[in-house]
C-alpha cells in the first residue's frame, strides 16, 4: 500500500536477489524458534518437553510483555530447563533490528530480521513519532481523545507482511521486487515488538498505532496476518481499534476480515487511489480481478464498532488522479456506498523507473477540499522520513550491509 520515492540508483539500494518464496516457520532448519507461538503452541511445546503447560503463561510473558531476546534471560524458568531448552535446539527466535536508519523528523527506519533463524531477508519497519495524520479522523476513538492527550507518547508503526509484493501496482517500488515469500506470524508481531523494545513502549500507557501497510499485501498472506494480530493482542494486549489493515482490494481477504470477531478485527483502509475502474485498472491490475463495486460489496460486509469509518487510501498521481474531476468523482463514489468513510490522500513521490509525476501542492489541496466539500473527511498524510527512504513506497529500498 505504498507509494514509491526519490532516487537515483535503484540497485544500490533495493534488495534484487530471489529469497525463495516458501511459506511457513522459517524456525525449521536453523533452530526451533519460540517466538511467534500462542499460548496454546507454547503449552504444547512445554508438554513436548515433559514440563506442565501451565508454564506456557511464563513463556509468553517473557517473550511478549518482557520482550526477551535470549533464552537465558527468561529467569521465571528454572535454570536447568533453560539450558535443557537450548541443548534441544530452542531458542527465543525474536526478530530483531539490524540496523536503524534516522531522518531529521524523528522517523526511524529498521530493518528487521528473524534471529537465529533461516529467514535471511531482513523487512522494512518504520516508527513514526506523533504518526503521519493516517490515523486522524477515525471517530472510533474519540472518547479516549482527551485521556490519549495525556498519555505519555503518540507514534505510528509500519508494519510490512511479506517480502517483496505480488500486486503489481504500476506506481509502487515494492512491486518491483516481485514477491520474495511470505513472513510468519512471528516475524509481524516481531517487528512490533522489536521497535517497542527498542523505544521502551508501555503498553497502555503510550498510544501506538500500527498500520499494516509497509511491504506486502496482508490479505494475500492472510492467515500468518490474522495470527499476528491475535499475538499482538493476545499477548502484547494492544486493541485491534488501534490497527489499521490496508489492502489493494483481495475481496475473499475483506470477506474473511469481515467474519474476524470484533476482539481480533483491525480497522479497515482500502487503497483506492483512482475514481473509476478504468483508470484503476491501469494502475492496479488487481481491479480487473476484483472491480471497485465488488470491493464496496464486501467492505459492506465488515460489521464497523461504533464510530469506525473505512478507510479510503487514494495516492495522488500527478495529472493522472489528481484532478479535479477525479475528486468529485472520488466524492461521488464514496458517498455512494453509503459507508461511514474518511480518505486519506497520499502525494505520490517519483521513483526510478516509474512513469509518473509528482502532483502539484495546490492540485492535492484542491482534491481535498473537492472531498471536504462533499462532506467527506480528508486528511493529506505527511510525507514522513522521506531523507531515509521511509516515507509511504519508500520501504522498498532496503540498503544492502
Ligand atoms: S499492494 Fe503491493 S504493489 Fe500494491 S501498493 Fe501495496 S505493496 Fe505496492
Amino acid at each position: 500500500m505504498l507509494t514509491p520515492a526519490v532516487s537515483d540508483d535503484l540497485s544500490k539500494f533495493v534488495r534484487l536477489e530471489a529469497a525463495g518464496k516458501a511459506d511457513g516457520c522459517p524456525a525449521a532448519s536453523a533452530g526451533r524458534g519460540l517466538f511467534g507461538l500462542d499460548a496454546e503452541a507454547l503449552a504444547a511445546r512445554m508438554v513436548e518437553v515433559g514440563e506442565p503447560a501451565w508454564r506456557s503463561r511464563q513463556l509468553a510473558e517473557a517473550l511478549y510483555r518482557q520482550r526477551v531476546t535470549e533464552m537465558d534471560a527468561i529467569t521465571t524458568l528454572p535454570k536447568a530447563l533453560r539450558q535443557r531448552l537450548v541443548s534441544e535446539g530452542w531458542l527465543v527466535g525474536r526478530p530483531q533490528i539490524t540496523q536503524v536508519f534516522q531522518s531529521v523528523d524523528g522517523t526511524e527506519r529498521y530493518l528487521v530480521q528473524s534471529q537465529g533463524l533461516s529467514g535471511a531477508e531482513t523487512v522494512e519497519t518504520v516508527w513514526m513519532p506523533e504518526g503521519d495524520d493516517g490515523e486522524t479522523g477515525d471517530g472510533s476513538d474519540q472518547d479516549a481523545a482527551e485521556e490519549a492527550a495525556k498519555r505519555h507518547r503518540h507514534a505510528t508503526i509500519c508494519i510490512s507482511s511479506q517480502v517483496g509484493c505480488a500486486v503489481n501496482c504500476r506506481f509502487c517500488l515494492t512491486a518491483k521486487l516481485g514477491l520474495q515469500r511470505n513472513l510468519t506470524a512471528g516475524e509481524i508481531a516481531g517487528q512490533v515488538v522489536a521497535v517497542f523494545s527498542r523505544h521502551a513502549v508501555e503498553v497502555g500507557r503510550d498510544r501506538v498505532n500500527l498500520v499494516f501497510m509497509g511491504m506486502g499485501e496482508p490479505f494475500l498472506n492472510y492467515d500468518n496476518f490474522m495470527g499476528a494480530v491475535r499475538l499482538l493482542v493476545r499477548e502484547v494486549g494492544l486493541s485491534p481499534q488501534r490497527m489499521t489493515v490496508s489492502t489493494s482490494g483481495i475481496v475473499p481477504g475483506i470477506e474473511r476480515v469481515a467474519a474476524e470477531p470484533l476482539e481480533f478485527r483491525p480497522k479497515l483502509a482500502i487503497s483506492l487511489n483512482a475514481p473509476n475502474d478504468q483508470i484503476r485498472s491501469e494502475i492496479m491490475p488487481i481491479n480487473r480481478k476484483w472491480p471497485i463495486q465488488s470491493v464496496i460489496e464486501a467492505v459492506r460486509r465488515v460489521k464497523l464498532r461504533p464510530r469506525e469509518r473505512i478507510t479510503f487510501e487514494y495516492v495522488l498521481l500527478g495529472g493522472v488522479t489528481d484532478r479535479l474531476k477525479d475528486a468529485a468523482e472520488v466524492a461521488r463514489l464514496i458517498r455512494r456506498t453509503g459507508l461511514p468513510a474518511k480518505v486519506n490522500l497520499i502525494a505520490w513521490n517519483p521513483g526510478p523507473g516509474i512513469e509518473y509525476s509528482t502532483p502539484q501542492s495546490e492540485a492535492v489541496e484542491a482534491f481535498r477540499r473537492t472531498l471536504i466539500d462533499a462532506g467527506i473527511p480528508a486528511y493529506l498524510r505527511k510525507p514522513r522520513g522521506r531523507d531515509i527512504y521511509a516515507a509511504c513506497g519508500q520501504l522498498k529500498r532496503t540498503v544492502e550491509g
